[in-house]
């Protein structure tokens, strides 16, 4: 038996299966450890994920493919560019499946072959599903997947190649989340999903004990934020070691989150938003409604820290930032982390002298789509900030022959009608437009000539 607690109305419920909703609420629960049990407890073995399987929920089996155990490395060209003497990055890349999920799958495949569960589900945004899907696959066990629209290439293949079925439904992970819920009571299928599965929290809490191990207790810790759970299993596996004596130091938390995407900092900093449609690139922390705000929330709260947004373009820059200087390829979501440390930098809000430990929860490779959108985007917005208004207009004949006019309304009114019209003249002087009469009114056309420029133009930019 496994003892939870309502994380709404704290009413306790004892079951055998990890349970995710309150019968009496309707609230999500949170595994409770047995905390004279863990007052014996002790790391022990090897540096992996089982080293710390006193503190975990009780399994009989063992589920691994040697998950845990990742480099907490020392940043010293990425900490020198941002004036900071002491900054780590926690590499959950080099896990199995190259994120940080295994840890939660590890646990959860192993508690379903204790209980004799032939098939799991999870709604996911990519890293669950695709570790998952691996896990089942080593141990026999059926899995059962289900994404939105929206999902990185490279996750995608990894749930293909594992042989999970796949079940697109939803705009956002959110519908999925719903679909999985559902579909699991109708079926009796094991609940994989992290936001209602309370043994995930339990298990990516491991990942606290080793920072803890390895280097000690940061005054930062920077998690970038999906559905909230991320950042408050870190914050309850410092609290645990705090518990256990182990420590008397606790870090400041900082959650990040995706201008375009950001409900839990606006909770955070009671912002009321219009509902727009959420958007951003780093798709893994794409989360309209996540479940898990309260405990996001919660963390950042009790441990006076911070919650900050970072944009798309700030985010792109920073992976690119980690690439470069240290050579690890982090996933956008996770260099959102180091987006946030420049800003909190730049504004002094983290000293030079404080200790950093961001969070790069999983690898580049599995969303090299993204990248690719975002360097064509990128050399577009430059393009187009470096329009002069000639080009522009020869752009538009290309697209058809127009009237002054008309024009004038596409160029965005932003300038006189007259000075339309002197930049046509222009144009036609130097041949690279020419106009005719129909209708009564004068149309300007693109001449070959300037179709020549136009391309020549384009052929700058590119080697520019
Ligand atoms: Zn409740």
């Amino acid at each position: 038996m496994s003892v939870f607690q309502c994380t709404d109305c704290e009413s306790i419920v004892e079951a055998t299966l990890p349970k995710h909703r309150c019968p009496s609420c309707g609230g999500l629960l949170e595994y409770k450890p047995n905390y004279e049990r863990l007052k014996e407890a002790s790391f022990k073995g090897d540096f992996t994920f089982w080293r710390y399987r006193d503190l975990l929920p009780k399994v009989r089996n063992t589920a691994t493919m040697r998950e845990g155990g990742t480099p907490l490395h020392k940043a010293e060209r990425l900490a020198k560019e941002l004036d900071l003497n002491r900054l780590y990055l926690k590499d959950e890349t080099r896990n199995p499946t190259n994120s940080f999920r295994d840890r939660a799958s590890a646990l959860l495949v192993s508690n379903a072959l204790d209980l004799d569960f032939a098939t799991m589900i999870c709604a996911t945004n990519g890293n669950l599903g695709a570790s998952l899907s691996a896990y089942c696959a080593k141990y026999g066990i059926a899995c059962h997947v289900i994404i939105p629209e929206l999902v990185d290439m490279g996750k995608l293949a990894q749930m293909m190649i594992y042989d999970s079925a796949i079940e697109e439904y939803g705009e956002t992970v959110d519908g999925s989340i719903e679909r999985a819920e559902k579909l699991a009571e109708e079926t009796g299928w094991y609940q994989a999903t992290p936001e209602l599965n309370p043994f995930v929290i339990e298990a990516q809490k491991t990942i606290a004990y080793e920072v803890a191990e390895q280097f000690g207790v940061p005054d930062w810790f920077i998690v970038s934020m999906g559905s909230g759970g991320t950042i408050y299993s870190m914050w309850k596996g410092f609290k645990e070691l705090q518990e256990l004596g182990m420590t008397k130091k606790l870090p400041r938390m900082v959650g990040v989150q995706a201008e375009g995407c950001s409900p839990i900092v606006d909770d955070y900093l009671k912002i009321k938003k219009k509902s727009i449609r959420p958007t951003t690139h780093a798709i893994a922390i794409l989360v309209a409604n996540p479940l898990q705000r309260r405990l996001a929330v919660q963390a950042i709260r009790e441990s006076r820290g911070l919650a900050i947004l970072a944009s798309d373009q700030e985010i792109f820059v920073a992976e690119h930032g980690i690439a470069r200087t240290e050579g690890i390829f982090a996933e956008p979501a996770s260099s959102g982390t180091i987006a946030a440390l420049k800003k909190l930098r730049g504004e002094s809000v983290i000293g030079k002298d404080d200790t950093v430990v961001c969070l790069i929860t999983g690898s580049g490779l599995k969303a090299t789509d993204v990248l690719q959108a975002l360097s064509k985007k990128r050399k577009t917005a430059v393009v187009g900030a470096e329009f002069s208004t000639k080009e522009k207009i020869l752009r538009m004949l290309k697209q058809g022959d127009a009237y002054g006019y008309e024009l004038w309304k596409a160029l965005g009114k932003t300038m006189t009608r007259s000075a339309v019209y002197q930049h046509l003249s222009e144009l036609s002087s130097r041949g690279l437009a020419s106009s005719y009469t129909e209708g009564g009114r004068r149309y300007f056309a693109l001449t070959r000539r300037g179709r020549r420029v136009l391309q020549a133009i384009d052929e700058i930019k590119v080697i520019l």
